[in-house]
């Protein structure tokens, strides 16, 4: 069975045919519909509730016009003899405007948007509200005044105030049957095989509010009903609007809606159910634009609360990823280093296999061999170190020490393989770099290793050159420098803003691996600091490592 959330709603759900009775359930349901419509029947020709359009809307979402289609218009065609009209090509006249507005809205939003009915965004949410409601609503409200006009029930003078009056109060029952119901049921119907819209995934929902929310909630629903009895709708219509808002940025769209109906009840249901002209009196005359500021605060509320649930669904899916991110990251990691590891050691085996072999009297030739043969496996044991480094970073946590600067550096140029090989360097030390700093010990060797290695390995080739390398430290109230300056070759302008990418080198003779500086790099900004240099090609380079006063 297909879950994905990409399907259109339109799509039949092919490997489950709808039951027999969905062909007959719309009639039964907009028919009861109808029938509490009449117990709101008011001013001779409407009903407060006209619950018949709103059900049809519902209804066509679900199971398409084909099944509706034929109901509605059979109901909202016969229950004209109930309102009382004569002629019957009035009857067809509300019956056809009725139906075919609710087609329309089906096609537009469901066809020709391939919009999803239980509204999962923002632009779903708003498309409805346009495609599925507005136009569908002005259609069969602009019917029903001409239907009245032509039925002699009022002039035309009576045209447009009375149009206005119908789309306020048509346009606020819709909103607060339709999507409620469209939202919460059609998962639970779809899941159910009921529907032909395959079955919605939970994660697409965020859900109405957690237990820890339970007294927040009462508070809220207590207000609203305080409101709603002691005082006059006229007088308090704004709070209303909002509190919605306010469960729309704390809770999110799913509470939004039952808020929204819980006001509604209180606030024109049940006065309307005891005072059957309560309508009229809000919605029409000087009270129109109250309703309509009603109208418009709750439809802010709902989108707000949209956009507060799809930033509350992509924030939890960031957070899934992330988690999934991390977790593949430190798969990763214990695979390099345990691959890495285990490459040492066979290598090792040939480095002294090769030592072996050059014991025993070889001929120029083969010795020739057995250097280089020991050449690549000492520039692999290189690369694997490096990587090693590299993972070591990423897994351990800083362990801080107080380490001597010059004490340190002295200790590196001691393994240094680089460092008879040529002209040997000379080695400066400042007095300054002879002090304590606090910092992790394994990592500023990893820095100092790598920094000090180039400075080496970079050096100008020709005879006559005196390699030079000093290296100082600048103790600031929140940072440490160390500071190592080369004579070396200097690096281009052009290659300058790259030397720090993984497996970045500089030039074909290059023999690293081009993963020092980057190494170097991750390192310190694990310490919290960074790597600094300045360079001029020909004359050399300084390289400056900042680390956080300790
Ligand atoms: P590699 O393994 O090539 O040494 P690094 O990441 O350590 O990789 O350095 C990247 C490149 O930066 C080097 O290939 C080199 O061209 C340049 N570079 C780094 N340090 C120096 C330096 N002190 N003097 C000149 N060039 C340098």
């Amino acid at each position: 069975m297909p879950s994905d959330i990409t399907l259109n709603n339109h799509q039949p759900h092919a490997e489950k045919p709808l039951p027999w009775w969905t062909w007959i359930a719309p009639l039964a349901i907009i028919e009861a519909g109808d029938q509490i419509s009449l117990l709101f029947f008011q001013d001779n020709i409407t009903s407060s509730f006209y619950l018949p359009t709103s059900l049809g809307l519902i209804l066509v979402f679900w199971w398409g016009p084909l099944r509706v289609f034929p109901s509605l218009f059979i109901i909202t065609t016969l229950n004209n003899y109930f309102y009382g009209f004569s002629s019957y090509w009035i009857w067809f006249g509300f019956g056809l405007g009725d139906s075919c507005s609710i087609a329309l809205s089906w096609f537009l939003f469901n066809i020709l948007l391939k919009g999803k009915a239980w509204m999962p965004d923002t632009r779903n949410l708003v498309l409805f509200l346009v495609f599925g409601l507005a136009i569908p609503i002005t259609c069969y409200a602009v019917n029903w005044q001409f239907m009245y006009v032509l039925n002699h029930n009022f002039g035309w003078a009576q045209f447009l105030p009375h149009l206005r009056r119908d789309l306020l109060g048509e346009t606020i029952v819709n909103i607060i049957i339709v999507i409620p119901t469209l939202v919460f049921l059609t998962p639970l119907l779809s899941r159910k095989g009921l529907i032909p819209i395959p079955p919605i995934p939970v994660s697409a929902f965020t859900y109405l509010t957690r237990k820890k929310h339970t007294l927040e909630v009462a508070l809220i629903s207590a207000v609203v009903l305080a409101l709603a009895f002691l005082f006059d709708f006229q007088d308090v219509w704004f709070l209303f609007g909002s509190i919605s808002l306010y469960v729309a940025i704390r809770f999110g769209f799913d509470a939004v809606l039952v808020a929204n109906v819980i006001i509604f009840s209180a606030t024109y249901l049940v006065p309307t159910i005891n005072h059957p002209e309560f309508v009229n009196t809000i919605i029409e005359g000087g009270n129109a634009p109250i309703f309509f500021g009603y109208l418009l605060l709750f439809l802010f509320a709902a989108v707000t609360g949209r956009v507060i649930s799809d930033l509350r669904i992509i924030e939890r899916e960031l957070n899934a990823k992330n988690k999934e991110l991390q977790q593949t990251n430190v798969e990763l990691d214990r695979f390099v280093y345990s691959a890495s590891h285990d490459m040492s050691a066979p290598l090792k085996s040939i480095r002294g296999l090769v030592n072996v072999g050059l014991l025993t009297k070889p001929t120029a030739e083969q010795e020739d061999y057995w250097r280089k043969i020991e050449t690549s496996a000492r520039k692999l044991e290189d690369f694997i170190d490096e990587v090693l480094h590299y993972s070591r970073n990423n897994r351990t946590e800083l362990v801080l020490e107080e380490l001597n600067i010059k004490q340190l550096c002295e200790e590196i140029f001691s393994h240094l393989r680089y460092f008879n090989e040529g002209n040997a360097p000379g080695i400066v030390f400042d007095h300054s770099a002879n002090r304590t700093i606090i910092a992790d010990r394994s990592r500023l060797k990893i820095i100092l290793n790598n920094l000090l290695s180039n400075a080496i390995k970079y050096q100008k080739k020709d005879p006559s050159h005196h390699p030079l390398i000093s290296i100082s430290l600048r103790e600031d109230e929140d940072r440490v420098t160390i500071r190592i300056d080369d004579n070396g070759e200097g690096i281009p302008i052009e290659i300058q803003p790259s030397v720090f990418k993984m497996f970045y080198r500089g030039n074909l003779k290059s023999t690293g691996s081009g993963l020092g500086l980057y190494i170097a790099l991750e390192a310190a900004n694990k310490m919290g600091g960074k790597i600094t240099f300045q360079s001029e090609y020909g004359k050399g380079s300084t390289f400056m490592v900042e680390l956080p006063n300790q």
